[in-house]
């Protein structure tokens, strides 16, 4: 079986080893390194530059643990000094290390690699044109046509651009022109208080600058669990975070060095940079699908089945451009799940109600299955515990007590169908909840699964104890 896959990020990749190892020939094009621009652009390089800014932690909470640096008095927070150059260059050279370590690794698994922009041009074939920096071998005029049994299509999505507030690389900036900054911004106003504006406000506050938030909403993080986003939000407020609520920007312009936010209600905001994290749109573009008869919505997502099947039956589709969930792990698993099904294995449809994110703030939000507003707006009756981390012994010792562990169970079973976590490294935390909803554990087998002493999974531990007694009344083994 040969397939031809477009988009090189994990939607793309994931796939290619699962088709390599299940021994289908493959080709993966893509226009940029592998990894896409999860790892170039994204994930990759926004985790890393908060990795730097959570060395802050360690520096707040030594004093108060007893621990002081050279020429500090007492309790006081040490003097530090941020060097972005340093921070940004080690962000790109890990997202290009990352890069390459995927590309050994797919084609080490047997898949071929084209480096250049593909566009379909039937339900088997693909042309690829060459992109800057790479070379095409067999094409006629640079253009090569591939043919595949099967084609997938995974080429992720782009950051939503706004007429009225262009970007400029240097003073109004996309959340991928942040990598191009060599100082911290004297006053950084962020529009759009989602997942990505968030994780940046994070970051930057923690280099120095003064953040402002412009928020269309009365919250941050809006679609998340409202104790969590309003917990960020506390935390926000007390390193001296400001947000403008219910705030549309109608327009952004720079203004000599500097940017206004024009609100749409007559008032201006104005920083030394603006930053735009307002959303993301599918990658569909140009790529030939209304020719072949692939259907995409309103939006230029492309549509799918429950397998990653788009309205072509030769044709599949995986991640940020079918914008079921622009999440990594869930372009993976449609990746996955698209060769599984094309290749002939068991397979099942993607589990939506058992998705698990993190939003990395600090302390982080990370979440999996049904939340309870979703639970609200469909009327599915939940059972909730929340467990402050304020009594966990770790949280404690860490001096981190930010935080608290809830559980979503259905009443009568005490199955165990959401979670949320706030916490440190509650992108880990996260996974014994994301276990228990996947294979639909009760709160009672939860709370019985051993964890360590001490730990922040205790806490998990407690709370699943405390909603079983309270859902199923008493313990069931
Ligand atoms: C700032 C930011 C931070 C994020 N952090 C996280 C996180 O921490 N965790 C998480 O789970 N998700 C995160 N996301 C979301 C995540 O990046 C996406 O969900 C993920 O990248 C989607 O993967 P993909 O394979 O669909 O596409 P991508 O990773 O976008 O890769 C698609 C690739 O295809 C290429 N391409 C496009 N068109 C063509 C064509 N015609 N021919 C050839 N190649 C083409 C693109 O250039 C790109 O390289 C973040 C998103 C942003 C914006």
């Amino acid at each position: 079986m040969r397939v031809v896959i477009v988009g090189g990020g994990p939607g793309g990749y994931e796939a290619a080893l699962v088709a390599a190892d299940l021994g289908a020939e493959v080709t993966v094009v893509n226009d940029e390194g592998l990894g896409g621009a999860c790892v170039l652009w994204d994930c990759v390089p926004s985790k890393t530059l908060l990795t730097s800014a959570q060395a802050f932690n360690t520096l707040e909470t030594a004093p108060s643990l007893g621990v002081h640096f050279e020429g500090m008095q007492g309790q006081e927070v040490p003097r530090y000094e941020v060097d972005l150059p340093t921070i940004m260059s080690r962000v790109r050279d890990l997202a290009v290390a990352q890069s390459e370590d995927i590309g050994k690794r797919v084609r080490a698994a047997g898949a071929r690699v084209v480096l250049g922009r593909g566009r379909v041009v039937g339900p088997h074939t693909v042309e690829v044109r060459p992109t800057g920096g790479g070379s095409l071998a067999g094409g006629a005029g640079g253009v090569e046509r591939l043919e595949g049994d099967a084609i997938l299509l995974a080429t992720g999505s782009d950051p939503r651009r706004m007429d009225a507030a262009p970007t400029d690389g240097e003073v109004i900036l996309s959340s991928q022109d942040v990598y191009r900054l060599r100082k911290v911004p004297e006053h950084l106003v962020v529009v759009g208080a989602g997942s990505t504006g968030a994780e940046y406000a994070t970051a930057f506050l923690r280099f120095g600058a003064q953040v402002t938030f412009v928020c269309s909403r009365d919250r941050i993080l809006p679609t998340q669990d409202e104790d969590a986003a309003l917990a960020i939000e506390d935390v926000f407020e007390r390193r001296g975070l400001q947000t403008i609520k219910k705030a549309k920007a109608a327009k952004v312009e720079r203004v000599g060095d500097r940017g206004v936010v024009h609100l749409d209600d007559g008032r201006t905001v104005e920083g030394s940079h603006v930053l735009l994290t307002i959303g993301q749109v599918p990658q569909s573009n140009g790529l030939g699908l209304d020719e072949v008869g692939v259907a995409t919505d309103e939006r230029g997502a492309v549509i799918v089945d429950g397998v990653s099947r788009t309205t072509v039956p030769s044709i599949y589709a995986a991640g940020d451009v079918t914008a079921k969930l622009m999440r990594a792990s869930v372009a993976a698993m449609q990746g996955r799940i698209a060769m599984w099904h094309l290749l002939g294995q068991a397979v099942s449809p993607l589990r939506w109600d058992a998705v698990a994110a993190t939003i990395f703030t600090d302390p982080q939000i990370a979440t999996v299955g049904l939340s309870e507003l979703r639970a609200a707006e469909t009327g599915i009756e939940v059972e909730v515990d929340t467990l402050p981390l304020a009594g966990n012994s770790r949280a404690k010792m860490s001096n981190r007590p930010d935080g608290f562990v809830k559980l979503l169970a259905r009443p009568g079973s005490g199955t165990i169908c959401g979670g949320a976590v706030v916490a440190g490294y509650a992108s880990d935390l996260i996974a014994p909840i994301s276990e228990a909803c996947f294979n639909r554990l009760t709160a009672s087998q939860l709370s019985q699964v051993f964890q360590t002493y001490p730990s922040f999974a205790g806490s998990i531990q407690e709370c699943a104890r405390r909603l079983a007694v309270r859902v199923q009344g008493s313990y069931r083994y």
